[in-house]
């Protein structure tokens, strides 16, 4: 395997050369750097003390949750041997030390206590049961196959960072994989960002109620491909019964771009989408401090990408869904103003309106469809 560096963060790691990222022996995906961005950042926040980057690949997230975070136990783990033997090369690059190996475990002792780790990530989350403050899964596809484990592995106030890429289940294209996946039914065209992250929030909220476990969802978002959402646990089993309140469907004219939003375990009429989350999709405060960071000029790789993205998170209203206005201008047939407009157009009127992160037409506010129509209309 033929290696060349690059730099990432604070993080100097090795990775493949190969014609694609998804020829490459080891897998390492520069655009998701602002992925490991964000993370980084709401570790910088909450200051979790043991972390797991459960599929690991190059080592590049672990080696960025060492170098840049509080974090003073940093578990990096994947199946691949490839993968095992790049890692351990990667950590000795960015630590001085060595590397203690027994069997198919190598452990760094110095500033921080670095584990590299060879195994199914299942089996190592099994064996460390209850163990770490904070887990990051970070799959090719869906993390469903990793969740439950990841549930038990996660100690009972500890928080779950979980990255889904299979957009097509998510978002729709693929129905059946979503039901087979996250027992859910997906909602295809303009808002299926929102509800594919929505969907993801609920599954984890389900699985975790089993445990007696709520969630507290710090921060969910839709960016380049990939649905991510980072939860908090809250122990006990009435934290269960308050999450699976905030569980509820969606119904959506596609005539129209009407929607409406309902809570309960089970719908009450046909057609609904969902199993959703209806809840927040961010702590406020939390992200408020990750803007905060990042608006400080702490070194990222894509400061300027985290910036933008921390602003826009920063700013919107945080209630589900939202009108996008290139679909329902085209629906009742007007000719799309500026967003901005739009906005202050509802502002005036007295509703809360602000733009979305999941789509760059899309409003969200209070106001009533009827009203937003009209103000379609008349501007
Ligand atoms: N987290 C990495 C990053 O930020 O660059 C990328 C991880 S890559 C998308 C997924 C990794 O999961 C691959 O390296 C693959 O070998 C590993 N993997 C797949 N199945 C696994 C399993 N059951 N247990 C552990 N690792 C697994």
């Amino acid at each position: 395997m033929e290696l060349f560096e690059v730099t990432e963060g604070k993080a100097k790691i090795l990775v493949p050369k190969a014609e694609s990222i998804y020829d490459s022996p080891v897998f390492y995906n520069p655009r998701m750097a602002l992925n490991r961005d964000v993370v980084v950042l709401l570790l910088k926040v909450l200051k979790p003390k043991i972390v797991l980057d459960a599929l690991s690949a190059t080592g590049i997230r672990g080696i960025r949750f060492a170098l840049e975070t509080p974090a003073e136990e940093v578990w990096l783990n994947d199946i691949s041997l490839e993968a095992y033997e790049l890692m351990k090369r990667n950590v000795l690059l960015n630590f001085p030390g060595e590397l203690k190996e027994e069997s198919n475990r190598a452990i760094l002792e110095g500033e921080k206590r670095i584990v590299v780790n060879h195994d199914d990530a299942n089996r190592l989350m099994a064996e460390k049961h209850r163990y770490f403050h904070f887990i990051d899964l970070d799959p090719f596809g869906s993390p469903m196959e990793f969740l439950d484990t990841a549930l038990r592995s996660v100690k009972r106030k500890g928080i779950l960072g979980v990255t889904a890429t299979d957009g097509a289940p998510l978002c729709g294209a693929h129905p059946k994989a979503c039901l087979r996946k996250y027992l859910a039914v997906p909602l295809r065209g303009e808002l299926c960002h929102e509800v594919g992250t929505r969907i993801l929030v609920g599954i984890i909220a389900r699985y975790a109620a089993k445990y007696d476990l709520g969630i507290e969802v710090l921060l969910a978002y839709y960016k380049d491909h990939y649905f991510r959402a980072f939860v908090r646990l809250r122990d006990g089993a009435r934290k269960g019964d308050e999450s699976l309140e905030n569980l509820g469907y969606v119904y959506f004219d596609e005539r129209t771009g009407k929607f409406e939003i309902e809570r309960g375990f089970l719908p009450t009429r046909p057609n609904a989408y969902g199993p959703v989350w209806l809840g927040p999709l961010k702590n406020e405060d939390i992200v408020n401090e990750m803007f905060e960071l990042v608006k400080k000029g702490v070194e990222l790789a894509r400061p300027r990408e985290a910036l933008k993205l921390m602003h826009m998170l920063h700013e919107e209203l945080d209630i589900p869904l939202f009108y996008d206005t290139h679909a329902i201008g085209k629906r009742i047939k007007v000719e799309t103003k500026k967003l901005g407009e739009i906005i202050k157009a509802l502002w005036k009127r007295g509703y809360r309106a602000t733009r979305t992160h999941f789509s760059p037409t899309g409003i969200k506010t209070d106001a009533p469809y009827e009203v937003f129509v009209e103000v379609m209309k008349r501007l």
